[in-house]
């Protein structure tokens, strides 16, 4: 096969750069002959001709198009990446977003002329609120590891108008990686402390590492072996006596909407992620959002401007003497924000029904597919299951390989090799927008591949095989990047 010619499989073209496939002199586009002379000012304008390739259009959007057919997003199929959440969004929420009146809305308009945009921020931080539990919310932050960071920076204030100089926070080994890598970076000294034989932690660990020169811990629950942290009251007990703050990075809420009362479990602060789980994709470099919803006591700190409610009008207060300052230009990434605000409202109640459908279906792999692969932690997950390849190291296959070989099967192969406290780790998360039918197509690729490990483990370690570039030398592309095509 030549694959220099486009064909119908996309992720076997062999696409050329334009500048190889273009030829000089050839143009995309026809205009009218210009009728009237050049202007002098025009003619000043027109300076050298900038190198760019000669195509017709056509030959432009096939280029484009045959790009985008090389890659695997969720409106192509099942996109199990543990921790990552990717859902399928609704389409409506994209077309509110793209709406007039939101788009053409610049940042800088005096706040009486863009009152519907405030009053939505208004109301998504309310309705955020509601859902966790909290008392107040700052819909600024563009990330989820940037929420952690502004949640950060509000307790370290804390500790200032206090007079405390606390710098460690308690990190359990079944945080997200973002959580270290935050507090380090704000300046804080982590404190790891180990998950238990169960998988979640344990209060008589946190009462260990607790002294007073600890501001907080940080809590992922989920935890990143997909178990809710039961003891989590405890916890906070604990860590409240000595004067520490409880941050929950809630970036997985997908499975606790509805159902969970943060302000119950003791936490004083947590991060969304309005990117997992309020209806915006996830992945691609798009934009994020991770706003950070607080208990009363860390109101005061929240960065400005806030928009606040004067009878029917929104305004914005920037007279916060306590607050972090900004920590983003403007308001945050808004469009975001419009989908997470169209998704609450039009699920409502089914914001519960959402969790329970998340965690049921992962607990269906979990249970199918615990035949195939080593189940590490036994009993109910939530919204995602970790596997380790366990059953099949002895005929020499691993995580990788299949991993790998889901690729052939067609499906995104999910999370590998973390959370770090499983060896081998397979991270499986499918979300609550999958049907059985699609779990069930996994769950037999999977199958298949596991009895490939006992009967043909050699055809694994080749694989992906029907993909344009077969298996990488992922340490050769992270040390000799080969950047031009
Ligand atoms: C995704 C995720 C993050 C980081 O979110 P970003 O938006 O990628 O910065 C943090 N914590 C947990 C638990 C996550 O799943």
């Amino acid at each position: 096969m030549n694959t220099k010619t486009p064909g119908i499989n996309g992720l076997k073209i062999d696409e050329p750069l334009l500048w190889e496939r273009g030829r000089k002199g050839k143009i995309g586009f026809s205009l009218p002959r210009q009728e009237v002379p050049h202007s002098e000012a025009a003619k000043k304008l027109t300076g050298p001709v900038p190198d760019l390739p000669g195509l017709s259009e056509p030959e432009v959007v096939r280029h484009y198009t045959r790009l985008s057919q090389w890659n695997y997003g969720l409106d192509t199929g099942l996109y199990p990446l543990g921790s990552c959440t990717m859902k399928y969004n609704p389409k409506t929420h994209e077309v509110q977003a793209q709406r007039p009146g939101f788009v053409r809305s610049h940042p800088l308009l005096d706040p009486a002329l863009a009152q519907g945009p405030l009053q939505l921020m208004y109301e998504l931080e309310r309705l955020l609120g509601e859902i966790t539990g909290m008392d107040a919310a700052t819909l600024q932050p563009a990330a989820g590891a940037h929420g952690e960071y502004t949640g950060l920076h509000m307790m370290y204030a804390f500790y200032q108008e206090k007079g405390q100089d606390r710098r460690k926070i308690i990190i359990p080994d079944t945080a997200h990686g973002t959580n270290p890598a935050t507090a380090t970076m704000c300046g804080f000294k982590t404190v790891p402390i180990p998950s238990n034989d169960r998988g979640i932690l344990s209060p008589e660990t946190v009462e260990a590492a607790m002294d007073d020169e600890v501001a907080g811990i940080m809590v992922t629950n989920p935890n990143t072996l997909g178990l809710f942290e039961s003891n989590i009251q405890k916890i906070a007990a604990i860590v409240h006596r000595k004067g520490g703050l409880v941050y929950c990075d809630g970036a997985n809420f997908n499975a606790l909407m509805g159902i969970a009362d943060m302000a119950r479990s003791g936490i004083d602060l947590l991060h969304l992620n309005l990117h997992k789980t309020f209806s915006a994709p996830h992945g691609g470099g798009g934009p994020g959002s991770g706003p950070v919803c607080v208990r009363q006591l860390l109101e005061p700190f929240l960065p400005r401007p806030r928009i606040v409610k004067n009878g029917d009008r929104f305004t914005l207060c920037e007279d916060l003497p306590l607050s972090i300052g900004r920590v983003h230009s403007f308001f945050g990434n808004f469009s975001v924000m419009v989908k997470a605000y169209c998704y609450i409202l039009s699920m409502g109640r089914n914001l519960e029904r959402a969790s329970e459908m998340a965690v049921l279906n992962a607990n269906y792999l979990r249970c199918r597919l615990e035949p195939s692969l080593h189940l590490p932690f036994q009993g109910p997950c939530m919204h995602e299951c970790v596997f380790s390849d366990a059953k099949q190291r002895d005929q020499g296959v691993s995580t990788l390989d299949m991993a790998k070989a889901l690729i052939d099967e067609g499906f995104h192969p999910p999370t590998i090799y973390f959370p770090l406290v499983v060896e081998g780790a397979m991270m499986v998360e499918p979300t609550e927008t999958e049907c059985k039918e699609e779990l069930d197509q996994f769950v037999e690729a999977v199958q298949r591949i596991a009895e490939m490990a006992q009967t043909a483990p050699d055809k694994l370690h080749s694989a992906p095989q029907r993909t344009k570039v077969t298996r990488l030398d992922e340490i050769g592309a992270a040390r000799k990047p080969h950047l031009t095509g």
